[in-house]
């Protein structure tokens, strides 16, 4: 195998390296007290101190106004399709439901549990504009005016960056009193899990947004939830406790044993993205990232992407070789040239490459430059 390698993995993902060699580094003795971070009281001052800075770098970065809570749960994104309308249905019994991928799917099917979701759109279901009206697949954001949003939802969800489609929203919905517009009071709750921290996001645009921490934030076991507070207290009583956002609120995140050691390491790179200059700075790289990738797969005759250009995920390129008996070659030749993870999700097939803050643009590169070669050997 090649001595350099790139991991194109969805998630778990990769980190950057200057983290894992700090992590490696003071993982045995943290700071000269004898302890890992794992081994240490969460109520100690040792880590207050460390789940302290990290909510403080998170909300620096995100530019988190201070009438929004900060929660770092456990359960993933996916339990927090059911934490969610536990919470926020607020006595309310429908739900808005945006379906632009897999993801936003799952979120509307967990919802229908605890709540009666209308279904605002289904982008499978709706003719492709960019695609001579086919249907059944994921390629595009419908239109706002196709949404067929209820005046008196509890909320509305979206999952703003379909991880498995490649599908991003580029945009927050508008709201207001126009006719396509997200009715004003309806609070819009977001699935950021694959892009947050990659691009600048409006955090007073929305009423919650959470995600899992395995793609731009560190490792698995951490959920973050950021959460307006007038809508936090109204949670159905038969939400769990330790997944009732204002008793985690009111708890510091610690009603129960939180997960130390993600949240450490989440900090590090909370502390690098700072280095790196930040969510803009990061936004620029990965601009000039997607488009190394789209541009060659646009130009190039032997792959393909699918979904309508302007909402095209910057994060995760899910790409197709028009001849798919190549398929295994391809993934064969690029793990050899150090090119890891590149397989689709198994619901779609073909290929993923997925191009988080932590990849750098070498990595796109060598990912482009072998494809190209593969093109020269076999278009
Ligand atoms: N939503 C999105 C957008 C995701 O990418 C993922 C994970 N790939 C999930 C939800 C599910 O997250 P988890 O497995 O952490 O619960």
């Amino acid at each position: 195998m090649s001595e350099t390698v790139y991991n194109f993995s969805a998630g778990p993902a990769v980190l950057p390296k200057e983290v894992l060699r700090q992590v490696a580094d003071e993982l045995p003795d943290w700071h000269g007290t004898g302890m890992s971070v794992m081994e240490m009281s969460h109520r100690g001052p040792e880590f207050m101190g460390i789940h302290a800075q990290a909510v403080a770098d998170l909300r620096e970065l995100m530019r988190i106004p201070e009438h929004y809570k900060v929660l770092f749960m456990q359960g993933g994104a996916i339990a927090e399709n059911a934490i969610v309308p536990m919470n926020l249905l607020r006595g309310g019994g429908h739900a808005d439901y945006l379906v632009t991928g897999q993801w936003s799917a799952r979120s509307a099917k967990e919802a229908a549990r605890y709540a009666r979701v209308n279904l605002v759109a289904d982008a499978a279901k709706l003719p492709a504009p960019h695609r001579d009206g086919e249907t059944g697949a994921y390629t595009f954001v419908p239109e706002q005016s196709q949404w067929r949003m209820s005046p008196d939802a509890a909320y509305l969800h979206l999952c703003t960056n379909e991880t498995i489609d490649g599908v991003e929203f580029q945009r927050p919905p508008s709201q207001g009193a126009g006719p396509a517009d997200v009715p004003a009071g309806v609070p819009i709750v977001v699935d950021v899990s694959s892009h947050v921290l990659s691009r600048e996001i409006d955090v007073s645009r929305y009423g919650c947004l959470y995600g899992g921490a395995q793609k731009n934030i560190g490792p698995a076991g951490l959920t973050i939830v950021i959460v307006r507070e007038d809508l936090i207290g109204r949670a159905h009583p038969l939400c769990p406790t330790a997944f009732d956002y204002k008793v985690v609120a009111d708890n510091d995140s610690m009603y129960n044993t939180p997960p130390t050691f993600a949240i450490w390491v989440a900090g590090l790179v909370f502390a690098w993205l700072k280095r790196q200059g930040g969510v803009a700075a990061m936004e620029a790289r990965n601009i000039e990232k997607a488009a190394l990738l789209y541009d060659y797969i646009d130009a190039s005759g032997l792959y393909e992407n699918r979904v309508r250009r302007q909402d095209r995920s910057r994060m995760n390129v899910p790409f197709f070789l028009k001849d798919r008996a190549l398929d295994a070659d391809f993934l064969k030749g690029a793990e050899s040239a150090g090119l890891l993870q590149l397989k689709g999700h198994r619901s779609v097939g073909g290929m993923r490459a997925s191009l988080y803050n932590a990849m750098p643009i070498e990595g796109v590169r060598a990912l482009v430059g072998y494809m190209k070669d593969f093109e020269r050997r076999h278009g």
